[in-house]
């Protein structure tokens, strides 16, 4: 008798879309370098690593003592000096580097040179506070060029940083002050958070009180925002960076000095202070950005959506981009306001080619209706990025149509703050891309998805997504904590020596690999594993869903039944009648089969998420199951969940 499949493969997918002619031919990367890197791996990487500036070359592309990679061994450079100082020294020091656009409307333009300047002002200024190679440093700041500055700053010194996202409480920031033994914090007076200012020193102030490692508090005054003040331990950022010299000489660092240490989001439990490196993050990060938006330096303008808090903000608003000197736009607010057609009307407005968000934004786009892009011109556009979540199909053609035109290729990117760097995803000039799969590993990554007894699934199979190879960015550890490290990622197959990331996946018939969620989240409905993203994207691909999550609840004769929550669409959002609730069971029924039918789904305005915007799906399942809902901390509403048990009281 066959094993029972690791996770059933129920949905499938005929569209599908080729690059034009016109777009593969002027391609930054072709299929060729699929076969190079698969000859020759390191031989691959060390290319890669040749797009940077080294005062000193490595002995050795890689060393692997697993789970315990060095790359790059014996090579020096500074980050900084790569992302910032060598496009100057080129004569580009007159490009922008940033078009940045304030909540409020304000703007700024940061060139090259600009930032050379300020990233050396704040590297002195850091310098006098007594910051050196190997302390680390925390930042919380909204979405304003200090960010950036403040980051190469620390990286131009050899100090690690560790962002943490400005909405998050006192109590978060303290966890991660402590956890890195921060000894200075970088923040502001306050933040702009939908059109009013929001108060953020008076917040860090409470976590600084109860820690003992910070030294000083370095404040960026953005609202003018009245603010509790310690003599001697804080400092106005215009008083200590402005006054310093703009010229700072770059040290040489190892290939392995820390670079940062960043929380993964908190989805599925407590976050975990990822550690990652310099030389190898930098070379995977830029290659990628290179390679995945096919990206012109001096020519493409770039605008990644996702907040500094964030991996994705450090790897391609930050990090990879600046590598390869691209032209960004960095948006300080959120995008409603002052009104829901804000994005469309920065991408007309710079006249934007790369565009990379989020599924979850993609969906309320769609929520809002297609009438508000409609109203932009968004001809700009070339390359369309997704990541944070598997996109739904449905949402992934109204992106490729709606925001697209039909002629951008969507590149949907899997990765991790683990991975540090896209890992699975299509090229934009080569892959024929399916609605709702990242496709394939990139040049240089190898993945597998394989059974719990780490057996290969093959075509049309389900199971573990695993890493069999060491990749440049990957992480290099948990900050102080090898057990966890080892336990998290490393035990489940521990004889084969492969990472697991936690999620599920499949290959279709053609080896497309198809990312299915969390395997914590797999449903086992009468020994059916079925994935929440294929019920999800069922729902969604009915017209009246605008996003849809769906949990695994305890159920008497079928071991779990499927409980999903829906949120309508605009028009049909008074809707949640009896009627629409059998039309929408009936079409996943008829979409992917009668086993993935949900038990029960509940209509909700608006459904748990993570500051980053993820589906908090644990929360949901104490719902459904009638428990008290477990911890909500890196929640970004809490109010959300009561919202939703209360709506729940009242529909029963
Ligand atoms: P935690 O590990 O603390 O629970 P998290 O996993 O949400 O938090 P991140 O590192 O920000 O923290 O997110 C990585 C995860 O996001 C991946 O493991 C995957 O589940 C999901 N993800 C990211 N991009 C994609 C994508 N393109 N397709 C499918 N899933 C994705
Ligand atoms: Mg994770």
């Amino acid at each position: 008798m066959a094993a029972e499949p690791t996770l059933s493969n129920l949905a499938t997918e005929s569209r599908s879309f080729a690059p034009s002619e016109a777009f593969a031919a002027q391609a930054n990367v072709k299929a060729e370098a699929y076969d190079r890197a698969a000859a020759d791996r390191e031989a691959f990487w060390a290319e890669q690593a040749d797009r940077l500036h080294w005062t000193k070359r490595w002995d050795r592309v890689l060393d692997w003592d697993a789970p315990f990679a060095k790359w790059f061994v014996g090579g020096e450079l500074n980050v900084a000096y790569n992302c910032v100082d060598r496009h100057v020294a080129d004569g580009y020091g007159e490009q922008v580097a940033f078009h940045w656009e304030g909540e409020p409307g304000d703007t700024r333009t940061i060139t090259y040179a600009d930032l050379q300047r300020e990233v050396c002002k704040a590297a002195n200024a850091l310098t006098e506070l007594g910051v050196q190679a190997g302390d680390r440093v925390a930042i919380q700041l909204p979405m304003i060029p200090e960010a950036a500055i403040s980051m190469l700053a620390c990286a131009r010194l050899g100090a690690a940083h560790s962002v943490v996202f400005g909405g998050f409480s006192p109590g978060a920031l303290k966890a991660r002050i402590e956890d890195a033994d921060a000894k200075l914090l970088i923040t502001s007076d306050g933040q702009f958070r939908r059109g009013k200012p929001a108060p953020m020193k008076e917040n860090t102030d409470k976590a600084v009180a109860e820690t003992s490692s910070i030294e000083h508090v370095l404040v960026v005054k953005r609202t003018e925002t009245e603010v509790p003040w310690t003599e001697g331990r804080d400092l106005w950022w215009h008083d200590v960076v402005d006054k310093q010299s703009d010229q700072h000489e770059a040290r040489s660092f190892d290939a392995e000095q820390p670079l940062f240490i960043l929380y993964t989001s908190g989805t599925t439990g407590k976050p975990k202070g990822i550690l990652h490196t310099s030389g190898g993050f930098l070379t995977q990060t830029a290659y990628t950005h290179h390679a995945v938006f096919d990206h012109k330096p001096g020519e493409s303008v770039y605008w990644c959506t996702a907040d500094i808090g964030w991996v994705t903000g450090h790897s391609y608003i930050v990090y990879g981009p600046l590598a390869n000197r691209a032209t960004s736009v960095m948006y300080e607010g959120t995008p409603n306001t002052p009104h829901e057609g804000r994005h469309w009307e920065i991408i007309q407005k710079y006249g934007v080619s790369i565009y990379y968000t989020a599924p979850t934004l993609i969906r309320t786009f769609m929520k809002w209706g297609k009438e508000i892009p409609e109203k932009y011109d968004l001809s700009s556009l070339r390359v369309l990025g997704s990541v944070g979540e598997p996109i739904n199909p449905e949402a992934w053609m109204w992106y490729r149509e709606n925001i697209g035109k039909g002629n951008c290729p969507i590149v949907d990117t899997w990765w991790q703050t683990e991975t540090g760097a896209i890992m699975i995803s299509p090229l934009p000039g080569v892959t024929a891309t399916k609605p709702g799969s990242a496709m394939r590993t990139l040049p240089g990554i190898s993945a597998e998805v394989v059974t719990e007894e780490a057996q290969p699934v093959g075509p049309g199979g389900g199971g573990y997504l695993v890493l069999d190879k060491p990749w440049p960015a990957m992480l290099r550890g948990i900050w102080g904590d090898e057990q966890r490290f080892r336990e998290t990622y490393w035990s489940r197959f521990a004889e084969q020596g492969y990472y697991f990331a936690g999620d599920g996946a499949k290959y279709d018939d053609d080896g497309a690999i198809w990312l299915l969620g969390r395997v914590d989240d797999v449903m086992n409905v009468s020994g059916h594993r079925i994935s929440t993203t294929e019920v999800e994207s069922a729902l969604v691909s009915h017209p009246t869903v605008a996003e849809a999550a769906v949990v695994g609840a305890s159920d008497p004769t079928t071991g779990q039944g499927i409980v999903a929550f829906v949120i309508l669409r605009g028009n049909a959002a008074k809707d949640g009648g009896e009627e629409a609730i059998k039309a929408l069971r009936d079409h996943v029924s008829a979409e992917i089969g009668p086993i993935a039918k949900p038990r029960q789904i509940m209509v909700v305005e608006e459904l748990p998420k993570t500051r980053s915007g993820k589906i908090m799906r644990r929360l949901l399942r104490d719902v459904a199951e009638n428990r008290e809902v477990g911890d909500v901390t890196t929640l970004a509403d809490s109010s959300v969940m009561d919202l939703i048990s209360a709506g729940l009281k009242d529909s029963s």
